[in-house]
């Protein structure tokens, strides 16, 4: 997104090396993105929106889609990717290759509205994932699960009207983009975190809001939006988790897939900007969802 900006390469590079330090390289198998079609994209994107990204995608230089989204020469392509890598990952699942599925992809999705890009973010990659399983799978109950320290407002808006969809969010308030505070739609819970929160306030509020909802809804597939930069180290925010919190919301978020959804899980990167932080906070996140 030109030079500077947190949304950088290296984000996916600190995943990878630190996968391959911890030795979970090793174990998990890793499978090339998709591209998205664009009949995938306009279950939740308007068509127009969807071609005029194609149609604004440059050759060289940068475009600007929002003060805080820059498009370059390969921008398109990736995100492209990222959408197609949560549609492929619900088809693993739901084929019963895989029970979960990491998808480190980039650019993240969730602000991402029905008609515009926001805040990094192009095309909505969870809400694409989860309105694939919906329509190409038949299911009737999808929990998403966002976690990231900023609203989920693109997926939130995708799904206002769409009760076959648990959406979850939890983020700092006030905070960008300012929405979800006044939510009021049964179907959408949402958590908001005062500056300073730790991880035992993170806790104390899932248990209180998100939990027996996930076990009442009885998701038959479970997404997560994980965005890492609700991490202590991360300057995007002003919310300390930790390591061990991430771990403790996935093996929480694995209980409620292996007691409904026979285990499904995708999770997919959103937001974390601190390297390290991210790296060390993915890998724990990647670890518990393979069960450790
Ligand atoms: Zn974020």
């Amino acid at each position: 997104m030109g030079h500077g900006h947190p949304e950088q390469p290296a984000r996916l590079s600190a995943i990878f090396d630190r996968l391959i330090a911890s030795g979970l390289e090793m174990i998990v198998r890793q499978i090339d993105a998709p591209l998205a079609t664009r009949a995938q994209l306009e279950r939740v994107h308007e068509p127009h929106y969807v071609q005029s990204v194609f149609d604004r995608a440059p050759t060289d230089g940068l475009v600007m889609l929002d003060p805080d989204t820059a498009m370059g020469p390969h921008t398109l392509a990736a995100a492209l990717r990222s959408a197609g890598a949560v549609v492929h990952a619900v088809d693993l699942v739901m084929n019963r290759e895989f029970q979960a599925v990491f998808c480190a992809v980039r650019p993240p999705g969730h602000h991402a509205e029905r008609d515009r890009a926001m805040g990094f973010c192009f095309f909505n990659n969870v809400a694409v994932g989860a309105a694939h399983a919906l329509a190409a799978h038949g299911l009737e109950r999808v929990a998403i699960v966002d976690f990231d320290v900023h609203h989920g407002n693109g997926t939130e808006h995708i799904f206002e009207t769409e009760p076959r969809v648990l959406f979850c969010s939890s983020f700092q308030h006030p905070f960008y983009p300012f929405t979800g505070h006044e939510t009021d739609t049964p179907h959408i819970v949402n958590i908001t975190l005062p500056a300073g929160s730790d991880g035992a306030r993170f806790r104390e509020e899932v248990e209180r809001h998100w939990l027996h909802r996930l076990h009442e809804f009885q998701p038959q597939l479970v997404l997560i939006s994980a965005g890492f930069d609700a991490h202590a180290e991360d300057d995007m925010s002003h919310v300390r988790l930790r390591e061990p919190d991430y771990i403790w919301i996935t093996r929480e978020l694995k209980k409620v897939a292996d007691q409904y959804a026979g285990g499904r899980i995708v999770s997919t990167l959103e937001g974390g900007y601190n390297l390290s932080a991210l790296g060390r906070s993915a890998v724990a996140h990647i670890d518990a969802l393979l069960g450790h």
